[in-house]
């Protein structure tokens, strides 16, 4: 049959909508070309934000526009929290949650069964002309009770592979769905998951993006730790570099950063979810850190890797983030080091605890408002990041994609350059000095 995949959201997502449709190739089903219709479409959903969720209904819309034949299948976060909003939108089929996810294959098999047995002798898409019923399907087990770890690296583009680490969260953060979502942490041995990255350095893959929910709690279900997991993948075979997609602070130790820094792979780059400046706000949000403990990484960082590029991720307009708590969180972002913000706008999430709590609301405006102040930050830090490295010598990982006769790459520390395009470069290493930024 021909599956027609459609992916949102984070890396994780990603990597396992990649390892899941290479499962269902192997099984002798094809990928729907560009414009073509799908026997079967599934839409692997993210629903981190209000944002999010509304994207995955256009989503949804659009597939069943563009393939009004075929089957459709909506799983991922989304689909875990609302399978029943999504159960009432027109067109959906079946309802898949995250853990059912993983049991596609059986799933699509026993789909092709029931059509074959229906019309043995007619062409493929003619086999759906009637879609099963108008009821949706809902297939989703409560996330809590899940146990199973399912692996996933992806080798969707030549030169990038992510490779999920580890799955599902304990922290439960005020603000945050993603363990009612993907349940609790787990992750598979470390055997296997140095076995996967060298199966995807001997496949060609230059770069390996470590993927999670809460990547530095590696090992909670295997008894093992994140530093013994990063010494091993420092010591496979091949040329090739590994970043940490994301870290929580409180978990991102001295360790990890002085090992990161004498490593022979692993990038100088860190992405640290900070959430908020302010240590009242930390402390309603459920954080696990205070601002301080915060600065203090981002120092040792600097101190060991000066030409490290530090990402963060802030929250803004979360309830109790008053005016003079986001006056202390403005300061405090301005004080920082730092590389680049990445700006999430709170939105109210069903079933979390800081709805419970008796809080000053944020208008919606003025949350907007607190967005824009911090993006803002943000392009002055990372402009003044590139001012700073113009002329720096770095080594870039040439990637496939071609624009206007350019290719384009990043450095170690995710300096993003380009030059004139040249096949023989493609996902190859390079030594170069860094231009002005246009
Ligand atoms: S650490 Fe907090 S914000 Fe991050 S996934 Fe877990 S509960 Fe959500």
């Amino acid at each position: 049959m021909t599956i027609q995949f459609t992916t949102l959201g984070c890396k994780l997502n990603f990597a396992e909508s990649s390892a899941l449709a290479k499962a269902l190739m192997a099984r002798g089903h094809t990928r729907a070309k560009q414009g073509e219709e799908a026997d079967i479409c599934i839409i692997n959903t993210c629903s981190v934000t209000d944002t999010a969720d509304h994207k995955d209904r256009q989503m949804i819309h659009r597939v069943r526009r563009q393939n009004p034949h075929a089957i459709l299948i909506v799983t991922g976060c989304y689909a875990q929290l609302q399978p029943g909003q999504i159960a009432e939108i027109e067109g959906v089929d079946y309802v898949l949650g995250q853990n059912e996810k993983f049991h596609l294959l059986e799933f699509i098999d026993e789909l092709e069964q029931t059509a074959n047995a229906v019309r043995p002798s007619c062409g493929l898409t003619d086999r759906f002309t009637d879609r099963p019923s108008d009821d949706c399907k809902i297939s989703c087990s409560p996330i809590r009770e899940v146990e199973d770890f399912h692996g996933a690296y992806s080798k969707d583009d030549r030169t990038r592979c992510f490779l999920k680490v580890q799955d599902g969260c304990n922290y439960f953060c005020s603000y945050c769905t993603i363990p009612l979502a993907r349940g609790k942490s787990r992750n598979p041995s470390m055997a296997s998951l140095v076995k996967q990255a060298q199966e995807a350095i001997d496949g060609g893959a230059k770069e390996i993006i470590l993927s999670g929910v809460n990547i530095g709690d590696f090992g909670r279900s295997t008894g093992e730790h994140f530093i013994e997991l990063i010494r091993a993948l420092d010591a496979l075979t091949g040329e090739y570099r590994i970043r940490i997609s994301s870290c929580e602070p409180n978990l991102l130790s001295d360790e990890i950063i002085d090992f990161v820094a004498g490593s022979r792979h692993f990038a100088p780059h860190f992405h640290i979810p900070l959430q908020s400046g302010s240590n009242t706000v930390l402390k309603i949000m459920g954080r696990r850190y205070t601002r301080e403990l915060f600065a203090e990484r981002v120092a040792h960082i600097k101190t060991v890797m000066p030409h490290a590029f530090i990402g963060v991720d802030c929250m803004v307009g979360v309830r109790g983030e008053t005016k003079e708590c986001w006056t202390e969180y403005v300061d405090f972002i301005e004080s920082l080091p730092v590389s680049q913000l990445h700006v999430f706008t709170y939105s109210e999430r069903a079933n979390t605890r800081m709805l419970e709590m008796d809080l000053e609301v944020v208008p919606l405006k003025e949350r907007e408002r607190r967005s824009k102040v911090l993006h803002a930050i943000s392009a002055h830090k990372t402009e003044q990041f590139y001012k700073e490295h113009e002329g720096y010598e770095a080594i870039v990982l040439w990637e496939s994609s071609k624009k206007d006769g350019l290719m384009y790459g990043f450095t170690e520390n995710y300096i993003k350059v380009s030059c004139p395009y040249d096949r023989t470069k493609v996902n190859t290493f390079e030594r170069i000095t860094v231009p002005p930024q246009d």
